[in-house]
């Protein structure tokens, strides 16, 4: 404990890098890692053929090691969670190509949420957290805590916790009261990280069964997994001037899809046209970034451009806090889908 710190930040959106190890296939294809990080919040790529300079990035955070996890809590997740349990909305976001990290750190695969271990991703050390400090927000507040999972393909809202039995229409809908919410999705009380653990691994394998192929499949959605806290100060607990009676606050955790281009997967029809579906959210979130990131406020935020972006609406700008993590190949020969993320990175800041 106390071996890393939070990081203290100025903007409501934080930037954060990772590069992950260069993986055997790359290897076999005689690939060789590129991607340097010169100091903890600079990373680098070599000049191109006909170019003298290298390509260089500023961001909150570069992480270029075999297991950031734990470092990467502490210093980003950690901060974003307190605030969260203060009270205000908050999103974690995974951007980056098919291949770059996006799932091996959000842990938004198979099994990696009941055990602890050091390839932990963000969910479950997320809600670990939340968990361990339950015990201390209880000695005020009567907690509650929901769950739901939902993704984006094609533009179309699918409910990973549902049993796909129904046919309700799930929509994106606002109320003064809720905020944005999915209506029709299934928002699951939970009690304890490991029925949290046991929902949310029902919910990536709901992810995998539907999809012929998983990695074409998730390189084509988002899944979102939110969690949404209520607490009410107990009527024993005398209010103080600053104490509120009633918080609710959500954490949206995102696993973007790839932000490869369609026309670099050079395909057509039915898949192309996912491909520039894909690309409307991804589009969409950059610019309503780009326009929170941009100075003072009173100016147009086009959130309601897609599904993505009205999910996301009341937990992106205002009181909330980002935290978006772009994950990146090491490899030379994904050069400029590497260079594609890192700009689009570096414009979220
Ligand atoms: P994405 O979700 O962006 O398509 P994945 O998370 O599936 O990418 O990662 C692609 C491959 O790289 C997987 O085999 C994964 O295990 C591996 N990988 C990703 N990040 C790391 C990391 N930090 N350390 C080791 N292996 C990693
Ligand atoms: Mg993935």
């Amino acid at each position: 404990k106390g071996e890393f710190s939070a990081l203290q930040l100025k903007s409501a959106v934080k930037v954060v890098v990772v590069v992950r190890p260069l993986l055997d296939a790359e290897k076999a294809k005689g690939a060789t890692a590129c991607v340097e990080a010169p100091s903890t919040t600079v990373v680098q790529l070599p000049p191109r053929r006909d170019a003298s300079e290298p390509y260089r990035f500023d961001f909150d955070r570069v992480y270029k090691m075999s297991n950031p996890g734990r470092q990467m809590f502490a210093e980003v997740v950690q901060p974003l969670l307190s605030r969260f349990i203060q009270g205000f909305n908050t999103t974690v976001l995974a951007y980056g190509q098919t291949g770059s990290g996006k799932t091996f750190a959000m842990g938004t695969m198979g099994r990696q949420l009941s055990t602890f271990g050091e390839a932990d991703g963000i969910i479950s050390r997320s809600m670990r957290f939340i968990f361990d400090h339950m015990k201390v927000i209880r000695q005020q507040y009567d907690v509650s805590l929901k769950v739901s999972f939902i993704e984006i393909h094609q533009d179309d809202i699918r409910d990973l916790l549902g049993d796909g039995a129904s046919t309700a229409p799930i929509q994106v809908r606002e109320s003064p009261e809720r905020g944005t919410y999915i209506e029709n999705a299934q928002e699951v009380l939970v009690h304890s990280m490991d029925e949290a653990a046991r929902l949310l691994e029902a919910g990536n394998m709901h992810r995998a069964v539907a999809a012929h192929n998983l990695n074409e499949h998730s390189s084509r959605s988002h899944a979102i997994c939110t969690v949404q806290m209520e607490q009410r100060l107990r009527p024993s607990v005398p209010i103080g001037p600053e104490a509120q009676r009633f918080l609710r606050s959500k954490l949206h955790l995102v696993d973007l899809a790839g932000s490869e281009r369609a026309k670099e997967t050079g395909t057509t029809g039915q898949q192309f046209a996912e491909g520039v579906t894909i690309n409307k959210g991804l589009l969409a979130l950059g610019n309503v970034i780009g326009a929170l990131t941009e100075g003072s406020g009173r100016k147009h935020i086009p959130y309601r451009d897609s599904k993505l972006t009205r999910i996301l609406q009341d937990s992106l700008g205002g009181n909330s806090e980002t935290l978006m993590v772009a994950c990146v190949s090491p490899a030379n020969t994904n050069f400029e889908p590497t260079l594609s993320t890192l700009r689009y990175a570096s414009r979220a800041r």
